[in-house]
């Protein structure tokens, strides 16, 4: 079986498990988390399958985020929340666990719990810039 018709996001895309749905258009599917952070908490998926971001096309990248921008406003109305959260988990050591890219949209409220639990580092002398030119010259070659 393929990893498409495997894919419990794929079997949501083609109506074959049923989803409380938000917003679709040709290339995007929003619908409820059926385990929310908060209630409302909704994911933008791509109707084309791929377990990372990075294999997607810039059109449905766009269209992910795009749909995010329209449909948190609409969340934040209904829960009355004071703000949201973009999250994307990237790979199993990230959180992914359902393998097709998703944005989760999370609508918070001032009496939420953090939502990420890593403290956060400091870079040594002349680490920090070292880090950039590293990335920013891998961006520049191909991939090894
Ligand atoms: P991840 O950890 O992969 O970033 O998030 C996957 C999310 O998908 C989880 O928050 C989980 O609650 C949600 N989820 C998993 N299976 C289903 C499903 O069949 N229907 C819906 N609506 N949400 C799901
Ligand atoms: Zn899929």
């Amino acid at each position: 079986m393929s990893l498409e018709e495997n894919c419990i996001f794929c079997k949501i895309v083609r109506g074959e498990i049923p989803c409380c749905k938000v917003y679709e258009n040709d290339l995007v599917l929003a619908f409820l988390d059926l385990a929310p952070f908060n209630f409302g908490h909704t994911l933008v998926i791509p109707k084309q399958h791929s377990h990372s971001i990075t294999t997607l096309g810039d059109d449905y990248l766009a269209a992910m985020m795009q749909a995010a921008a329209k449909i948190a406003p609409a969340i934040l109305r209904v829960t009355k929340a004071g703000g949201f959260n973009l999250l994307l988990n990237n790979g199993s050591v990230a959180g992914q666990e359902v393998p097709h890219a998703h944005l989760h949209i999370i609508p918070r409220f001032v009496d939420d719990a953090g939502l990420l639990h890593v403290a956060k580092k400091s870079y040594g002398e002349g680490e920090m810039a070292a880090m950039a030119a590293q990335i920013a010259a891998k961006l520049a070659t191909p991939e090894e």
